[in-house]
């Protein structure tokens, strides 16, 4: 199966590398910016061919002088941070708690034993099979930011001003996004999902909605969400909605004495949010929801709402096959190279 990706300009000096991949996971949007014979990176891909598939579209758009030797990482996630390896020596800016999230996300090699070594028969041993078993996890060297931050950061690239601003904890505990104010974009990171339900590990919903306003407040032409399609700020401020009233559900369900994976089952069978991909997230973001709505502030456990969310999955594929429906969340195989651009 072969992945087709999208790299092009959106705005003067400013393009964007779009992994096409409905209802997939760790296929990211990535971002170049050139300027006065100056590169910036925005996020690199999950896996060293997926980078290496992105970094030769880049070279191709900013001309063999100018160096490709910064890269903004959005936050720690793996698949907006894993391919720097593939830019060595290049300076990384993060914010200084993604550098220190980054101690506590799975690494490459447990990722590579969750998809070959877990039990195939139970729901988690399923799900990553089916949603990260074509990414090659092997040969990735983590690399931690070589430059932080904490509140906000000016940069120029080639005289053009570039603002990151840090944003968690929402998505995870280290966010920032970045703010092209010549060119009006954003890159939001994973503050911002477009095409399928968010998995918001940190939370609680409020405070990633209020990053969302911060983006609108900048009036942006453009936000590049970390996944799926570009968005106006009409696209944002729908999500927004969406934010706002999983938090109320969040709120009244949570109210009602219910378990977050509960809640996700009920507010899935409703299809109370249809046309969104990954519905199981729901699983993943209410269970980020629950926690602050329980007071509990230790550190939060990643796998087990993951098992809640590959349980669901699986129990909708499975009544899927019995009534015979498609299986609309099959996600497609991510990584077999090459990918073609356009
Ligand atoms: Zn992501």
């Amino acid at each position: 199966m072969k992945l087709t990706a999208h790299f092009g300009p959106i705005a003067p000096g400013v393009y964007v590398w779009q992994p096409d991949g409905g209802a997939a996971w760790g296929l990211a949007n990535c971002g170049v910016i050139r300027a006065g014979g100056e590169a910036l990176i925005v996020d690199t891909p999950y896996t060293p061919a997926l980078t290496d598939a992105f970094l030769a579209a880049a070279r191709e758009v900013i001309g063999a002088g100018t160096p490709l030797d910064r890269v903004v990482v959005t936050h720690a996630n793996g698949d907006h941070t894993w391919g720097s390896q593939q830019l060595p020596g290049a300076e990384i800016i993060a914010t200084q708690a993604a550098l220190e999230h980054q101690c506590v996300e799975p690494t490459p090699g447990q990722l590579h034993a969750l998809v070959h070594d877990s039990d195939p028969d139970q729901p988690l041993g399923w799900y990553f099979r089916r949603h990260f078993g074509a990414f090659d996890f092997s040969g990735i060297t983590v690399l931690p930011p070589t430059t932080t931050f904490t509140g906000r950061q000016e940069l120029s690239v080639g005289g053009t001003p570039v603002v990151l601003y840090e944003a968690g904890p929402a998505h995870t505990v280290g966010d920032l996004f970045v703010h092209l104010p010549e060119q009006r974009v954003v890159f939001a990171g994973d503050l911002v999902f477009a095409g399928d339900h968010p998995s918001h590990w940190a939370g609680p919903l409020e405070l990633i909605s209020a990053a969302c306003r911060r983006i609108l407040d900048l009036e942006p032409e453009w936000i590049v969400p970390g996944h799926g399609p570009l968005l106006t700020p009409d696209g944002l401020r729908k999500h927004l909605g969406y934010l706002d009233n999983l938090a109320a559900q969040a709120r009244l369900l949570h109210g009602q004495g219910r378990t977050a994976p509960e809640a996700a089952r009920l507010l899935i069978e409703e299809d109370r949010y249809p046309g969104l991909g990954l519905p199981e997230r729901l699983a993943i973001s209410l269970s980020t929801e629950f926690r602050h709505l329980d007071g509990n502030r230790t550190v939060p456990e990643l796998l087990l709402p993951m098992e809640h969310a590959a349980r669901i999955a699986r129990d909708r594929a499975v009544s899927a096959e019995h009534t015979g429906q498609p299986d609309a969340d099959r996600t497609t195989a991510p990584e077999a190279i090459p990918i073609q651009t356009s």
